[in-house]
């Protein structure tokens, strides 16, 4: 889901942030205001557990005929639960071990009333029928998911070392050959979605959680989406910092939108802020619009031309991902060879393994 949890510590939530009417195009900014929380508040919450629990049923019937009968059904009681990780938005997620297989996972626990309007509970839907098709080293597993009258489950990998955002923010700035190390791994996020057909959309290090043995895993897809061949979306999500122009103008954007982003990320692990941050979200949105790029001292060249290549107004202009893993900058400070082996560990160690193994 969207994530709202660092608004005390850095607010970069354009839901908690609304951006005023005068900076899109007419379209656009209404198909916002349609979709705001505010705005729906008539939309009674029982009709929205009913609705969730509608399509979890009509999910868990898809995902079992995809995966064939071995479907396991969890319930609560399949699991300890153990430590609290951290709180959402709807509710927490815990550490927990599946009695049977000891196996470890992430158990977020969302309060059904809490989905209050139907935005969000199309919003958690797409999430979970998006995470729980996708399997790949550098992104997070969603394993499974099962539901009471209360509460949705969601079964997660669990990822020990949390949000690359608290080290980033603990770091204030990361080592070129740690952050090309995680662009290397987001771009192989990145190019399996889209190979799908997905673009996430809200890609900043909030939805980043570091893994096992250090391996990025990309979170958080509240605001995916299914990209048609006919139609670009149009829907404004994301974060401020992390906006790209094509968003802001309403024109209808692609999975390129994921390659602005992404050069923002690179940008803020090394520089330590997102590139257009500034006093006021008018100023920054203006140095979106104009591109105004500029790098403090310390940033190399080999840095600043990969940078500045990804953050480019025109999408088509963008650097493709196969292009970025192939940059000087990633090839002089990933240590890819090391990510590689990681790939090869983690692929032996997931929860379906150990059940199947039990
Ligand atoms: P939401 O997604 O509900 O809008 P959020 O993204 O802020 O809100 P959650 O995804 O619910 O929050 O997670 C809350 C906290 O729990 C995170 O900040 C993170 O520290 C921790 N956490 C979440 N998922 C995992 C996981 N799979 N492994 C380890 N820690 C996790
Ligand atoms: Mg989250």
């Amino acid at each position: 889901m969207k994530s709202s949890s660092h608004s005390t510590l850095h607010n970069r939530n354009v839901e908690n942030r609304p951006i005023p009417s005068e900076y899109f195009s007419g379209n656009d900014y209404k198909k916002y205001t349609d979709e705001n929380p505010k705005q729906c508040q008539a939309s009674s919450s029982h009709s929205n557990a009913d609705l969730i629990t509608n399509h979890l049923n009509e999910t868990t019937a898809a995902v079992k005929t995809a995966n064939g009968t071995r479907q396991h059904q969890w319930t609560i009681n399949d699991f300890e639960v153990g430590a609290p990780l951290g709180r959402g938005r709807f509710g927490h997620v815990y550490c927990v071990r599946e009695k049977k297989s000891k196996y470890i996972v992430a158990l977020k626990a969302i309060i059904k009333d809490q989905i209050s309007t139907p935005r969000l509970a199309k919003q958690l839907i797409s999430e979970i029928s998006i995470q729980s098709r996708l399997k790949h080293p550098n992104i997070l597993r969603l394993y499974g998911f099962f539901h009471d009258d209360q509460r949705i489950f969601l079964l997660l990998e669990y990822a020990p070392g949390g949000e690359l955002y608290r080290r980033m923010q603990k770091e204030k700035i990361l080592r070129e050959s740690e952050a090309a190390g995680y662009v290397y791994q987001l771009c192989n996020a990145l190019s399996y979605l889209h190979s799908k057909q997905i673009i996430h959309r809200d890609i900043k290090p909030e939805n980043i959680l570091i893994g096992v043995y250090g391996i990025l895993k990309l979170a958080d897809f509240g605001w995916s989406a299914e990209r048609t061949e006919t139609n670009k979306r149009t829907t404004l999500c994301g974060t401020l910092d992390y906006l790209a122009p094509e968003m802001l103008n309403g024109s209808g954007y692609d999975e390129k939108i994921d390659l602005w982003c992404l050069g923002v990320f690179t940008y803020e692990m090394i520089v330590g802020k997102p590139p257009f941050d500034s006093q006021t979200q008018q100023d920054t949105i203006r140095l979106i619009r104009t591109n105004e790029l500029s790098f403090p001292q310390a940033a190399s060249n080999h840095a600043r031309d990969l940078i500045s290549q990804l953050i480019r107004r025109n999408p088509s202009e963008r650097m493709p991902l196969n292009e970025v893993i192939q940059h000087q900058w990633i090839i002089e400070n990933a240590n890819m060879k090391a990510i590689d082996e990681n790939y090869e560990k983690i692929n032996k160690s997931t929860l379906m393994n150990h059940k199947n193994e039990n």
